[in-house]
């Protein structure tokens, strides 16, 4: 609806090329653009302005790594602003957890932390300036009967019966509003714009409603409150914001943020002006966003909490185990454009595989164990065999790993009578155990149900690294857990929390619930892992050889780990690229 030059920028021209030639999001073109003619003092400021009604999730962090990202690429700063005009859904709970997000990301507002609600004096003193003006009045009609005279796309709207209320009938009523002398929804302060605007936003909007409730900062103080297109503008006036970053649902929005700057005297002198910008929200595959969603899945739920490890939120995605940096490493390759577009949750996947890939310690870990005696390996002995860290990383070293008569090995690692291309263990045949001995497999022990207890093998003792044997060829390598030094562990397996790849597109009758992905976790309560795994210090995540990427749960007690997987090992972003 509004023509300007932001809609008409072709997505190729408007992303240029910063001074190394390297390209540049269409947002800092326009920071180009504006630094080259002074605007602003050719100052830079952003800030990030959640609402405190949910917890961030990975929609947020593009966000984040945006507004933050724009300000320190071009030597300028970036708020964090509560936008808290809305007080009956507003939590302290959501206030504290977001300030903890936006830190773990890696970013600091610097002592900028302000709230909307820190405004609600100015915001009220400009709504009188505008009585004052004739630019705003005070309406009686009802929020439906608003609606209907609001008219539609097609068809213009109708003027309110009190649009030519006088000046000081508005002021009166206005402060009365404030006084809290009339019941909620019985009046509303409308801008006096136009109603047959083509753009309905201008029609007559609301700017302050009658709400008689308890706000988590400013208590009974207020009982009338701005709306969120009006407060937002005189927000970022007042906070000097020079580039107001937000989604592109906000477009049609943009000619009243205009309005609001235009019509109100914030003090531009010291303040500058500041401009909104639209860029496309992140969508992504089998994953919900709206935080009316997530907060339906905690509340009824579905999920054990908002940092349930399946949770698109910044807390949930650091219980899976994802790092910071593995985050902003998306935000980046995801990129910045004006077309809403969906992004496979494989590319999020693949950022924290290529992080982990480097910066993850190796260990071995047996989910579904299987007991596998060394029928002529020494009783009581162990040897503690070196063990590479991390074979992509020589710089994370080598540790030694304890060996013993009696090991665990995978379930799945063996078949009594397997197809052809089986290379794991089956009865006579050989594999080699991970940086130890090659062992094979005589006798299959089974109790008198007829399932497997255990099996007995025999190693080769000159197979280890430095033996005679050692170079031998056998075709599977398993991982393996020493019995007596093992372990036992909870391992958590997660899967996309949907099965639908965009459960926001409901079928009639159904809802997104219904596309709830029921084997989403996976719970293994008899896990094996090797010593070294259960030092959970800090923020330690592991790759389980042949098993994917974990980290230590909360839920861990000390000899009693629980273990999430951040990913499996497979990756089937680069799969598509390479294709591609
Ligand atoms: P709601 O779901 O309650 O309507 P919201 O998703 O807009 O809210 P806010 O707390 O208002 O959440 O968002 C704060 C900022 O994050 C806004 O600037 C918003 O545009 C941005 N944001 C929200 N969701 C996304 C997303 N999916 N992608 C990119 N930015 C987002
Ligand atoms: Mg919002």
């Amino acid at each position: 609806m509004s023509m300007d030059s932001q809609e008409h920028l072709p997505e190729e021209l408007a992303n240029g090329v910063d001074n190394n030639g390297l390209p540049v999001n269409f947002i800092q073109t326009i920071i180009n653009e504006d630094l080259k003619a002074g605007k602003n003092n050719s100052r830079v400021h952003t800030r990030f302005p959640p609402e405190p009604n949910g917890y961030l999730h990975i929609g947020h962090a593009k966000s984040i790594c945006l507004n933050f990202g724009l300000a320190s690429a071009n030597g300028g700063k970036c708020n964090l602003r509560f936008d808290d005009t809305n007080p009956s859904k507003e939590e302290v709970e959501y206030v504290d957890s977001i300030q903890a997000d936006v830190k773990w990301l890696g970013f600091d507002w610097e002592g900028r932390m302000f709230y909307a609600s820190d405004y609600f004096e100015p915001l009220y003193q400009f709504a009188i300036q505008l009585i004052e003006q004739g630019k705003a009045y005070v309406c009686d009609l009802s929020a439906e009967e608003i609606r209907q005279y609001r008219g539609t796309l097609t068809e213009p709207g109708k003027d309110s019966p009190y649009r030519e209320r006088s000046i000081e009938e508005n002021l009166d009523l206005f402060k009365r509003m404030k006084a809290g002398e009339f019941p909620d929804g019985s009046r509303v302060l409308r801008a006096k714009i136009d109603m047959s605007s083509p753009n309905l936003n201008m029609r007559d909007p609301v700017l302050y409603r009658i709400q008689n409730s308890h706000h988590h900062r400013t208590g009974d103080k207020w009982c009338i409150y701005p709306m969120y297109d009006y407060a937002h503008p005189l927000s970022d006036a007042l906070e000097s914001i020079t580039h107001s970053v937000c989604t592109l649902e906000f477009s049609d929005h943009r000619p009243l943020y205009d309005w609001a700057i235009d019509n109100v005297d914030y003090g531009y002198e010291k303040y500058g002006r500041p401009q909104q910008i639209e860029f496309a929200r992140l969508n992504l595959s089998y994953t919900v966003m709206s935080k009316r969603k997530l907060r339906a899945l905690v509340e009824q739920n579905y999920v054990r909490g908002w940092d349930d490890p399946r949770m698109p939120t910044i807390s949930g995605l650091r219980r899976r185990g994802y790092t910071p940096a593995s985050i902003r490493d998306f935000c980046d390759r995801i990129g910045v454009a004006r077309r809403n577009s969906m992004v496979d949750i494989a590319l999020l996947e693949h950022c924290i595989r290529e992080d982990l890939n480097i910066n993850a310690m190796r260990i071995m870990a047996v989910l579904k164990p299987l007991k596998v005696v060394i029928t002529n390996y020494p009783q009581d002995q162990t040897e503690w065999l070196e063990t590479e860290n991390n074979p992509e990383n020589p710089a994370m070293g080598t540790r030694l790993l304890p060996f013993s008569r009696e090991i665990y090995i995978e379930q799945d690692d063996f078949m009594e009578d397997p197809p052809k291309k089986f290379f794991r263990l089956r009865p006579g045949g050989e594999v080699r155990l991970k940086s130890a001995y090659i062992i094979s497999l005589h006798e299959v022990i089974k109790d008198e149900t007829g399932a497997i207890t255990e099996l007995h093998c025999q190693y080769d003792p000159d197979s280890k690294s430095g033996g005679a044997t050692a170079g031998r060829k056998v075709k599977g390598t398993l991982h393996w857990v020493s019995v007596a030094h093992a372990v036992p562990a909870e391992v958590r397996l997660y899967e996309h929390l949907f099965t639908r790849e965009n459960p926001d597109e409901e079928e009639e009758g159904k809802s997104f619930v219904d596309y709830l992905n029921s084997g989403s976790m996976q719970i293994l309560t008899s896990c094996m892992v090797e010593p070294s795994g259960a030092d959970l210090q800090g923020e330690s995540r592991y790759q389980f050889l042949r098993q994917g990427y974990f980290c230590p749960d909360p839920d861990s007690k000390p000899g009693a780990p629980v273990f999430n997987r951040i990913v499996g090992l497979r990756d089937s972003w680069s799969k598509i690229k390479h294709q591609g």
